[in-house]
């Protein structure tokens, strides 16, 4: 049912007629995020500037129980910013102002529409950085960084956005206004702040953010060596690690991601090379030194074929802008892909990669690999071409291994989410009962089910079901199902 004038007509009195868009062409803009493949063109989009405005277009909504989806750069890779039918985009770029850095406590105060690469760029000058980098940091807002618990290639040795954020402010389903966390290192009562981290926009909209900053290591030292084989690198990884050294980074990639980098960026990387690895190592000065050498001679003892070390800030940042510019490049060897996101334990990494080869090629599709292998955290990129019709067996096939990736003992996600495309394979990862307490602990917060509906968690729980407006379902009606 579309929206109707005098809702739309609410809107425009609380931002504006400007910042309210209903123009089909305009509101198309908003129809998908990275996952290109599923598309809902939503009925207005609004893009407020305060957090006030925020919490009244959340108000609005609230009263007609109009659904809403928060959205910052669009970047997001698994669908958690698709627009759902009949509701509204709430866009938060306009929220972009650093509000605050404080070098003494070493922590930064932001709205949610400030990019990741932003934070860095300002805490820079007091010799202090914001640690989590999403390959995608150049646009990727702290708001999405914070709804999706974002990571990237160096939270292998300092972890994750949860650990780097103090406190946020947000906008309940219902339009209030609340802040979880506490800007002092100890907080008092149930870590509501850690309960919203990861919850893929589905508790409420990020209206502020209080970040955690880190000192600037002394200095890094950046490698790039070359394998015989993706199993040699992987081992060359688990050898690190078992050494007791931890990296700023350890990333991976193999032949196919590597031709696309290289023809993209011409970032240094060799074309005639089966796999990889960008090892990053910062600290002091000895710590580097010692470090380094025990990670050349793991490589030497593995059939490194090229080992370079980067001699200059300069080539530091060439280096990894192949490795950050590689989701992209494959657009370059391949009409369409998918980039899967999964996690397994890293003793498994070469066993499951050599899965994937084989599921690929009884697929009849190339499979790309760049991740972020430190962690286990793999990245395969399903290549195929849409005009050839070899959409569903993408899909598919990128369905299939992050299954793969649950039954070796690892996760469905390592850093994208779960969006709309993975919901369906939650229960292959968890049980009814823990499904059920997700789904209790979304209601305690959004009993309307209208903030961002049909993400994260089957919905409700038998999937198929299409998100809007809120509609009993058939089994509900008929006293067979309870919505909890
Ligand atoms: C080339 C490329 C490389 C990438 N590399 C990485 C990587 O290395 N690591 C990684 O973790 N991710 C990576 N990503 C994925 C993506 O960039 C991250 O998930 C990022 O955090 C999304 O931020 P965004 O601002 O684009 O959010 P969006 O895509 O707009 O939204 C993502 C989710 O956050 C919610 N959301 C957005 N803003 C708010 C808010 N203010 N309040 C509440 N909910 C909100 C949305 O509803 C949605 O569910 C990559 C993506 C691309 C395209």
């Amino acid at each position: 049912m579309p929206l109707d004038a005098p809702i739309r007509a609410e809107f425009v009195a609380l931002l504006g007629d400007q910042d309210v868009i209903d123009d089909p062409v305009r509101t198309r803009t908003y129809e998908c995020d990275g996952l290109t493949g599923n598309r809902v063109v939503p009925e207005l989009v609004l893009l407020p500037r305060t957090a006030d405005d925020v919490a009244g277009c959340v108000r609005i909504c609230a009263r007609h129980r109009i659904p809403f989806v928060a959205r910052g750069a669009g970047t997001g890779l698994s669908g958690g910013a698709l627009p759902v039918a009949d509701g509204v985009v709430i866009g938060l770029n306009r929220l972009n102002r650093v509000l605050e850095v404080d070098p003494e406590n070493r922590r930064a105060v932001l709205e949610p529409g400030v990019t990741n690469l932003e934070i860095t760029a300002a805490a820079a000058p007091h010799g202090l950085y914001f640690a989590p980098d999403p390959s995608s940091q150049q646009v990727c807002t702290i708001g999405g960084n914070v709804a999706e618990n974002s990571g990237g290639a160096h939270c292998l040795k300092y972890g994750f956005t949860t650990n780097h954020v103090l406190s946020v402010e947000v906008v309940l389903p219902d339009g209030s206004l609340v802040t979880l966390g506490s800007d002092s290192a100890e907080q008092q009562g149930p870590d509501l702040r850690g309960v919203f981290l990861g919850s893929e926009g589905t508790l409420g909209v990020v209206t502020k953010v209080t970040v955690r900053l880190l000192r600037t290591p002394e200095v890094m030292r950046t490698l790039l060596a070359d394998f015989p084989s993706v199993a040699a690198g992987g081992q060359v990884v688990s050898d690190i690690v078992a050494a007791g050294i931890v990296p700023a980074a350890v990333e991976m990639m193999d032949a196919l991601a590597i031709e696309a980098a290289e023809g993209a960026t011409g970032a240094g990387y060799s074309l005639d090379t089966p796999a990889a690895l960008v090892v990053e190592l910062d600290g002091t000065v000895e710590e580097c030194d010692e470090q380094f050498a025990q990670v050349k001679e793991i490589c030497d003892r593995h059939g490194c074929t090229r080992l370079h070390v980067a001699g200059s800030p300069a080539e530091r940042a060439k280096i990894w802008r192949g490795r950050k510019a590689a989701f992209a490049a494959v657009g370059r060897i391949s009409p369409d892909y998918i980039v899967q996101d999964g996690v397994v334990p890293r003793t498994r990494l070469a066993e499951v990669l050599e899965r994937i080869e084989q599921m690929g090629s009884e697929a009849g599709l190339r499979v790309a690999n760049v991740f972020h292998a430190g962690d286990g955290n793999l990245h395969p990129l399903v290549l195929f071409s849409a005009a050839a019709g070899e959409t569903e067996r993408a899909e598919e096939l990128s369905s299939a291994i992050a299954e793969l990736c649950v039954e070796m003992g690892g996760s469905l996600s390592g850093e994208h989410g779960i969006g709309t495309d993975k919901a369906c394979s939650m229960p292959k990862m968890f049980g009814e009962e823990d499904l059920a307490v997700m789904d209790r602990l979304r209601s305690a917060f959004d009993p309307d089910r209208i903030c961002n509906p049909g993400k994260l968690l089957p919905t409700p729980r038998l999937c198929g079901e299409k998100p809007g407006h809120y509609r009993p379902h058939p089994l509900e009606e008929a006293g067979l199902i309870e919505r909890l």
